[in-house]
């Protein structure tokens, strides 16, 4: 088996990068041009010659325009990105008879409730990352390839910047942290988003008809200042030095961005623990895992 990886040095793309190679011939790449093969999503013909020069089997796409609020103002590349390099892959994949794996996020659902989104529930989503990242979505089904899109939400890795670093950072240098505590989601493991693909792809090419739309997070579910909260706890509890006294609660509204951020970002796995037979893992344990790699440093 023949994969493509693009995006290979994102969060997910660096995890992929270990947990694909089992499986065949990796052709990893990030934005650069190697060996006449362009992994740059903004270029929509080279990555078009790419794939046909590649000839993947399978097409996994880690690369994204991530950068929610600043896709508030670069909406022409965000869309080209997370859209039509998205659709490009789609259409080369349907061409191949390749499958396309692709990432997507909650941030396609409105937000509103308390309720887990599940697949099937109705898309609106509130800023335009979230928008572009649907009408990538709806660029793969058109296309009629066989695909799998995984839907996640609060994505971590050990390596490069988290939110749990950044915690950890102020909570060295100030006594009081504000966080806010009305979004809730559940924080989710690039490492495990990559375990899962990689078992997936190995049980789609058996049974094909399993191909479709899986929401992928960890189970239960936290707000950022829970989050915040228990990153804390852990790390005076390994003995780290912390100067915060207080963690304060706060409303999103207190706290102005660009991009509006959906209220309830829960996601509802059931399908992918149904179809695949996969257990996922509460949250506390992966971030627990990223702790002791970070604090043991
Ligand atoms: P990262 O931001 O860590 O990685 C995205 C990667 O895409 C980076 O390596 C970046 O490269 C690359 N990229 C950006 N623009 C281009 C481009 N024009 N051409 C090629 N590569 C490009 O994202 P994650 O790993 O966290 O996200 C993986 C997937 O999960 C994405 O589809 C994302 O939308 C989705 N997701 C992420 C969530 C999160 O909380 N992070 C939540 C929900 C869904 P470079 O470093 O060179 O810019």
């Amino acid at each position: 088996m023949k994969i493509l990886l693009l995006g290979k040095n994102g969060q997910v793309g660096w995890e992929l990068q270990r947990s694909l190679a089992p499986l065949g011939e990796l052709i990893a790449l990030d934005r650069h041009t190697v060996d006449g093969l362009c992994g740059d999503l903004s270029d929509l013909d080279a990555l078009r010659a790419t794939i046909r020069l590649a000839k993947p089997d399978v097409i996994v796409n880690a690369a994204a325009y991530t950068a929610v609020d600043k896709a508030e103002s670069e909406t022409e590349l965000a869309d080209r990105v997370n859209s039509q390099a998205t659709q490009v892959m789609a259409e080369e994949a349907a061409a191949l008879g390749a499958w396309l794996i692709h990432y997507s996020t909650d941030y396609v659902f409105s937000g509103q409730g308390s309720t887990p989104w599940r697949e099937t529930d109705a898309v609106a989503p509130v800023n335009h990352y979230g928008a572009s990242k649907l009408a990538g979505e709806q660029a793969i089904v058109a296309s009629g390839c066989n695909h799998l899109i995984f839907r996640t939400s609060w994505v971590y890795g050990a390596r490069g910047n988290n939110f749990a670093k950044t915690m950890l950072r102020l909570a060295k240098d100030r006594e009081t942290l504000s966080v806010i505590a009305d979004q809730v989601g559940a924080p989710t493991g690039a490492d495990l988003i990559a375990d899962i693909t990689a078992l997936a792809i190995q049980k789609v090419m058996r049974s094909p008809e399993l191909a479709g739309i899986y929401h992928l997070a960890a189970s239960g579910e936290v707000s950022w200042h829970g989050y915040a909260s228990y990153v804390i706890d852990f790390a005076r509890r390994r003995g780290e030095q912390l100067v915060v006294t207080e963690v304060n609660p706060i409303e999103t509204t207190a706290y102005p961005t660009p991009a509006r951020r959906p209220l309830n970002s829960r996601l509802n796995t059931q399908k992918l623990h149904d179809n695949f037979s996969l257990h996922l893992p509460e949250w506390q344990s992966g971030v627990a895992r990223m702790l002791m790699e970070i604090l043991n440093k």
